[in-house]
């Protein structure tokens, strides 16, 4: 009763922030890329295992599907809002108790649907759409019915886009401002809101318990204490997917790199570099397998050059220092 009384009292009390609602949408688009980065290498690794890649979206729906679920029924909440401490509570108070915990069967089986469905169906059509578009724009669509079809297709999708994302933004805003409890609209088309969990319950076993029994060899009372460990699993898996999108951000964020540095300008022409024009610094002749120094610029014939090097380590002509390992063959007409 003590519990469902701390549910009580953070419903009314705690609204999460925009930030928590921004950060576990952010975290939830994460756990895919991320997977299929791993899929990806695995499929690299063992490559008898392409189907993996293949199927990516339907192994991916499977996997999000046990995860979703077993956060649902756990916490009532998706895997990315549970990581923010957040819950689901539907928005009519009448029902909202009634089982504790959990949400309602008819509101859990609808929250999985539009977590892990309708992101699939999206991805899908989004794919179809683009490919489409593509066509569209490399004028393979012709005046058939079908591609008429297509280019209709192609224009709704990106009207039903922009009116998708502009809801989000207005459902988030009246959110924001309070006027409304609700902050996306999958939520609000359930009739569901988040709130902040309850803090977890004390854990009964410690990890030095589970350690003492192991120990011991005391397999029956170490079984006990397996929720822990679960527990803990979860804990990483969320934090690893936290990781991730560090990774992403970490990634993505501009920095010096070496393309954002401006190119410095050519190099000034050296004056006596017009005196070997077309010809071989070193036998002043043309060419004889024509062979760059990169450190001056300069070309010479293979064998004077060489030569020059292994007893002098420097460019006949400009003094750097330089190794007979740093030559470059040049395949030029000479
Ligand atoms: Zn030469």
């Amino acid at each position: 009763m003590a519990v469902y009384a701390a549910h009580l009292t953070r419903t009314l009390q705690g609204t999460p922030s925009v930030f928590q609602i921004t950060a576990q949408e952010a975290l939830g688009a994460t756990v895919k890329p991320a997977l299929r980065k791993l899929v990806e290498y695995l499929a690299s690794v063992y490559p008898k295992n392409k189907w993996s890649e293949r199927w990516y979206d339907e192994l991916y729906l499977l996997i999000d599907c046990c995860l979703q679920y077993h956060y649902l029924k756990h916490y009532a909440a998706s895997f990315s809002e549970c990581f923010y401490g957040l819950m689901r509570v539907p928005l009519t108070s009448s029902n909202e108790f009634s089982t504790g915990h959990r949400l309602p069967v008819p509101l859990e089986k609808g929250s999985l649907a539009l977590l892990v469905l309708l992101p699939y169906f999206r991805d899908k059509v989004e794919k179809i759409v683009n490919q489409w578009r593509e066509d569209n724009e490399d004028g393979r669509l012709g005046k058939s019915k079908s591609d008429k079809a297509r280019k209709a297709a192609v224009h709704l999708y990106s009207i039903a886009h922009l009116v998708s994302e502009a809801a989000k933004l207005i459902i988030l805003a009246r959110y924001l401002t309070g006027s409304s409890p609700c902050p996306s609209p999958p939520l609000l088309l359930l009739g569901l809101t988040l709130t902040n969990a309850p803090p977890p319950e004390p854990e009964e076993n410690t990890w030095s318990d589970l350690a003492r029994n192991l120990f011991k060899g005391n397999i029956g009372s170490a079984m006990i204490t397996f929720p822990m460990v679960w527990g803990a699993m979860a804990g990483a898996v969320q934090w690893g997917a936290f990781f991730v999108q560090f990774l992403r951000w970490w990634e993505t964020r501009p920095g010096l790199t070496m393309d954002s540095l401006p190119s410095p300008p050519p190099p000034i022409r050296e004056e006596k570099s017009v005196r070997y024009t077309n010809k071989c610094p070193v036998c002043l002749q043309s060419w004889k397998v024509p062979t760059v120094l990169p450190v001056s610029g300069y070309i010479f014939c293979y064998s004077c050059i060489a030569r020059h090097l292994r007893a002098n380590q420097t460019c006949p002509v400009t003094m750097l220092p330089a190794t007979e390992r740093s030559l470059v063959r040049l395949y030029i007409d000479t």
